[in-house]
């Protein structure tokens, strides 16, 4: 007998939570895992997977615009946004009470609780006024999103998590910001028919990109009418008949019917308790954690974007089974962050593993640069002028292949098949001895022969 109630407490049943207290329960630990919202976390509840549903469907409007070409005349088509909606947080219900099912199937108990670390081993369920007992804890909070401050009437704005329920679609929207939900959420508007206009701080959205990744993007997403206003911010926004008018440091001022920030995420640590263990904090206000997810409390270990580290599903999921490698399985894993791929849903849609050019450059000296724009197979019928994007960094010393950039159809499924041959570290030459699979724009991957620089 151990002297305290779990040996595992895990606080957040999101991706990285869920799966460290399911792996560790099926190990023969004793399991408990505290969520004060929905089992399932941003991703499954208010993230990836209700986006990406949401993205599905605001591109059938563009194929309704391809099928023409083809032969097909769509007579009528209707769109049902409260449909679509329900249809979408029904799924989300059900992969929630999948997570449930499986998390209480693996032996772990679920504390539908608010949990706060009083010190090293005890933490208090903030609803049942509860205090129990633990040998680990982990962090797995996730983040927050970031909402504006100092902007009169910013109480009008809405983020993504708002954005699922609408009542009804606007038929104008504003979204500042330039990054992930920005890009994704334009997409997700404009595909379903409202006038979308983004607002941006810098000169260019996606920064940290590819350069040719984000130039190309740009240009396709004005050339959908998407509007990208660059270089300006919301200083004010105020009630209007037809909903709020943003007014813009351009001295612009945009009526719409939803203005929605979508302006970063935080790591979520407020009112943990974290100083109550000894646990410290980076600058940035994320858990700071050493390579084997360990805080500076020897009991108490942090995962995910709580840790903001690579703030992506995949990872949090491999740094929870990391955790157990080394704390359960006596098997010392650090999580490897390099070479990890991720996509943007826009349209284009993105998909990139590895060092933009400029990176390389810094990091490796001379690269070699193959680049291939070209109007995909499909498009050509379809009258569809939008253009596709792959690119390919390669370092000049030994030819390997350090960055891989896409953005087009199934940009992110390419990059995912990609991302093998890139962690593997193949060389140009080893890529280009693979035959390609035609007729397909992915073959353009092997058949790159011209350095553009
Ligand atoms: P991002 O960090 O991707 O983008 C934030 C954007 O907001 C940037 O363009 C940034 O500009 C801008 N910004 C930041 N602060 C301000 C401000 N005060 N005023 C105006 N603009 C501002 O964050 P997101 O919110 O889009 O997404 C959060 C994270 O969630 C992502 O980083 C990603 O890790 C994850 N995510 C992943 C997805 C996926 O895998 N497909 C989808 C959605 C989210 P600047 O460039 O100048 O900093």
């Amino acid at each position: 007998m151990t002297q305290y109630d779990y040996d595992l407490f895990t606080i957040g049943a999101g991706s990285g939570g869920t799966r460290a207290s399911r792996l560790a329960a099926q190990l023969g630990a004793r399991v408990a895992v505290a969520e004060e919202d929905r089992i399932g976390g941003t991703c499954v509840i208010r993230g990836c997977i209700p986006k990406k549903l949401l993205v599905y469907a605001s591109e059938y409007s563009g194929h309704f615009k391809d099928a023409a070409g083809y032969g097909w005349t769509v007579e009528w088509a209707r769109f049902d946004w409260g449909r679509l909606r329900d249809n979408v947080q029904a799924e989300v219900s059900r992969l929630s009470a999948i997570y449930e099912t499986n998390i209480g199937l693996s032996g772990a108990e679920i504390i539908p609780d608010r949990a706060e670390i009083v010190d090293p081993h005890t933490i208090r369920l903030v609803g049942s006024g509860r205090t129990v007992t633990a040998e680990r804890i982990l962090v797995a909070t996730g983040g927050r999103v970031v909402r504006p401050e100092g902007i009169r009437g910013a109480e009008y704005a809405i983020t993504s998590h708002e954005a699922f329920h609408l009542e009804q679609l606007p038929a104008r929207a504003v979204i500042v910001g330039g990054g992930y939900i920005a890009l994704e959420f334009a997409q997700i508007f404009h595909g379903l028919g409202v006038d979308t206009t983004i607002v941006h701080r810098g000169p260019h959205i996606l920064r940290g990109f590819d350069a040719d990744l984000h130039a190309h993007v740009e240009t396709e997403m004005r050339r959908a009418g998407i509007r990208i206003l660059t270089e300006a911010t919301v200083t004010q926004i105020d009630l209007s008949g037809a909903g709020y008018v943003a007014r813009l440091s351009t001295d612009q001022a945009l009526e719409a019917g939803v203005v929605m920030y979508a302006t970063g995420r935080r790591p979520n640590v407020e009112g943990l308790g974290l100083a109550n263990a000894g646990v410290r904090l980076t600058a940035a206000g994320a858990v700071a954690v050493d390579p084997f997810s360990r805080t500076s409390a020897p009991s108490v270990w942090a995962i995910g974007d709580v840790t903001n580290r690579v703030n992506l599903t995949p990872v949090a999921i491999r740094e929870a089974v990391a955790f157990i490698e080394t704390e359960f399985r006596g098997n010392p894993t650090a999580m490897d962050h390099t070479m990890i791929p991720t996509a943007v849903f826009c349209h284009p849609q993105v998909g990139t593993v590895g060092l933009s050019e400029a990176e390389a450059r810094v990091r490796h000296g001379p690269v070699d640069i193959y680049r291939s724009t070209f109007r995909p197979m499909h498009h050509i019928l379809a009258g569809n002028e939008e253009r596709m994007l792959i690119k390919l960094v390669v370092r000049a010393a030994d030819q390997v292949v350090v960055g891989v950039h896409i953005a087009g159809v199934d940009a992110a499924e390419m990059v995912q098949l990609a991302a093998i041959a890139v962690k593997a570290g193949l060389t140009k030459a080893q890529w280009d001895a693979t035959v390609a699979l035609h007729p397909t724009a992915a073959e353009e991957l092997v058949l790159m022969r011209e350095k553009v620089a």
